[in-house]
């Protein structure tokens, strides 16, 4: 990593003072919904529930119902968080609720440890399901009862039916965009065969694949998913909760609206790909609420764009496989863009709040750079990181005049605030000696033209002999570069320089000795090594799942790079997940999984200004 020149940190964090929400056309729905009481006289009978369930509760106390509804098959990532933030923050702001639902109608791939996570990392951004007494917890196969009974209403009305034709005949006579699709010679079956054989269906007569239940709406619809979409399947696996009671499973297109109605939500957020199923969403539940099962109004059903961040892949199996795969050492590498990764990383809540924030909701699809994510971190990091100095590649620098000017293994004192901007706590102490380590790349031999740390005496083109740089110590004395010593392949293994007496930072006449320069660095004396992961961007492409494209390829190689450092005294207290300034560094915080105090670890979360690609 190169040394940026020395940094002036920014005043604290300007997000953390704005209060005024910016409006959105989410903000918009739903406070014209409030105006004109869409949602006033609906009841909520405490639970989830049919019409009957409801009717007999309360006026619903929640203004607004929201929901967030993760397939637990992965852990959530940064997309997620903006769902979140989004859908608990809407229920926050307007005197709702957000229930948290696992979507675990597809009885395969769930997994309790993703259950965990996902609760985990709902509750570290700040958000809960508690409400009024209530936990609007759910997981959406315990409406598998009232599922089947739609079904079975459906058929009876009429609107469905049960489709014998193979998977392929389904898919050729469902037509495309120029061509209207076929109805099946299924199609004109009775209510009552329909029933007999979706039972049987139902009772696990029939192989898997063999028969679905389809909607009856239209197949010649210009929306193809208007096209007698599937709503049951038969699939004989064991489901999580409902274990073996059922071999037939809902389709995801079915049951997310009713879902969404027997939990009595409002407003159900999705992003952009559900807006051509919204007609049937619409349909369904019309349908049901005619047959009395749900209680009016619906839920209406509102897409926003997803949130396509650059350098990163934003889909749980394609984060799976990079577990799976081991191209990152777990769903916490602080790498992932996972919520658990990016908490590993460094980043706080409030980070990914004002990203959230920042990012705003809109309805067209575009891509977010990551470096919108990074500047939040680093100004919602800059105002409250305590500062500390480090030297992350170190090299040795001996004064060589310090036993005849401050003594045979003399050690100064010296100190630094903690935060700059906040002189009320208490200062850093920390010892200069004879030797210290400082940043290889602080000392050049030749020195390029504007490099204002250290060199040694040289002479100029015309003979003219030119003394070494003086540059100050951060928070100690100022000091003239004199030589180096390398090894026997030319690697430098020691700086040497004087110290100037009567310069000490802090001290009367300190500053009478101009400097260009200021490095930072660690005594030997009191210097504590520490591991200290020096973490880049995990793609190298810009967008490496666009286009079709093997994500694999686009990942950075260099990603990772650790390093054993020295680091000031004071990150001897350092506990798991603090968070500091390493200053002229970055933003780095104490490893929440390896961090010890007899081995620290330090994971870098961000630099302290944009570099990538510089
Ligand atoms: P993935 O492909 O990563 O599994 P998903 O959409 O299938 O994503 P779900 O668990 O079904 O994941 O998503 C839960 C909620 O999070 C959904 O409401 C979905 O719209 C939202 N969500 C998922 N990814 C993003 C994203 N990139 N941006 C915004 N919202 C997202
Ligand atoms: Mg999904």
């Amino acid at each position: 990593m190169s040394l940026p020149t020395p940094a002036t940190p920014k005043p604290a964090a300007a997000a953390a003072t704005e209060t005024v929400k910016p409006s959105n056309f989410l903000r918009q729905i739903i406070e014209h919904d409030l105006a004109r009481g869409t949602y006033a006289m609906r009841r909520w009978g405490g639970s989830p529930g049919d019409a009957a369930h409801h009717a007999q509760g309360e006026p619903d106390p929640a203004k607004i119902r929201t929901r967030f509804p993760p397939e637990p098959n992965g852990y959530l990532h940064i997309g997620h968080a903006k769902s979140i933030c989004l859908n608990f923050g809407l229920a926050r702001d307007y005197g709702g609720v957000c229930h948290l639902r696992f979507d675990d109608t597809n009885p395969e791939k769930e997994d309790v440890e993703y259950v965990n996570s996902i609760m985990d990392s709902v509750k570290w951004l700040g958000f809960g399901w508690e409400n009024n007494g209530e936990s609007n917890l759910y997981q959406a196969s315990d409406y598998f009862d009232f599922m089947y009974r739609a079904a079975e209403y459906l058929i009876e009305a009429g609107h469905a039916y049960v489709d014998e034709q193979t998977v392929e005949q389904i898919r050729i006579n469902r037509g495309d965009f120029g061509k209207p699709g076929v109805n099946s010679k299924f199609r004109a079956r009775t209510p009552a065969e329909n029933l007999a054989r979706f039972r049987e269906m139902q009772g696990g007569q029939h192989e898997d694949g063999a028969m679905v239940l389809r909607a009856k709406i239209d197949m010649a619809s210009p929306n193809i998913n208007l096209r007698d979409p599937a709503i049951y399947r038969i699939r004989r696996a064991t489901h999580h909760n409902t274990g073996d009671k059922w071999c037939i499973y809902p389709m995801y297109t079915f049951a997310h609206p009713i879902e969404d109605a027997l939990e009595n939500i409002t407003h159900s957020l999705c992003t952009l790909e559900f807006e051509d199923q919204r007609p049937f969403y619409d349909w369904l539940l019309e349908r049901l609420i005619e047959g009395g099962l749900l209680s009016a109004p619906p839920p209406r059903q509102y897409e926003f764009a997803r949130l396509n961040l650059t350098y990163v892949v934003t889909s749980k199996r394609k984060l799976a496989q990079l577990v799976y795969d081991h191209k990152v050492k777990g769903w916490d590498d602080p790498r992932m863009p996972t919520i658990v990764g990016l908490r590993r990383r460094g980043y706080t809540p409030e980070a990914i709040h004002l990203f959230a924030e920042r990012i705003g909701v809109t309805k067209s699809d575009s891509w977010i750079d990551y470096s919108t994510l990074e500047g939040c971190l680093r100004e919602t990091l800059d105002g409250s990181a305590s500062r500390a100095m480090a030297v992350l590649d170190p090299v040795k620098l001996v004064l060589s005049n310090w036993d005849d000017v401050m003594g045979a293994g003399f050690l100064d004192d010296c100190s630094a605030p903690i935060h700059p901007h906040h002189p009320e706590l208490s200062k850093r102490s920390f010892k200069i000696g004879k030797e210290v380590w400082i940043d290889r790349s602080d000392f050049e031999e030749t020195p390029p033209k504007g490099f204002f740390r250290l060199f040694p005496p040289r002479t100029d083109p015309s003979g003219t002999a030119l003394p070494g740089s003086k540059v100050r110590l951060k928070y100690g004395h100022v000091i003239e570069c004199t030589g180096c010593t390398k090894d026997a392949a030319g690697k430098i293994t020691e700086v040497h320089a004087t110290l100037i007496p009567d310069t000490k930072s802090g001290t009367p006449g300190s500053d009478s000795v101009k400097v260009k320069g200021v490095i930072t660095w660690v005594a030997v004396a009191d210097g504590l090594s520490a591991e200290v992961r020096l973490y880049d961007r995990l793609f190298t492409d810009a967008q490496p799942d666009a286009g079709g494209k093997d994500f694999i390829e686009g990942l950075n190689p260099n990603s990772l790079k650790v390093v054993q450092a020295v680091v000031e005294p004071s990150l001897a207290s350092a506990k798991a997940d603090d968070k500091f300034q390493f200053e002229r560094h970055g933003y780095f915080v104490a490893d929440r999984v390896d961090h010890t105090k007899a081995k620290p670890v330090f994971n870098l979360a961000v630099g302290l200004k944009d570099s990538w690609g510089k």
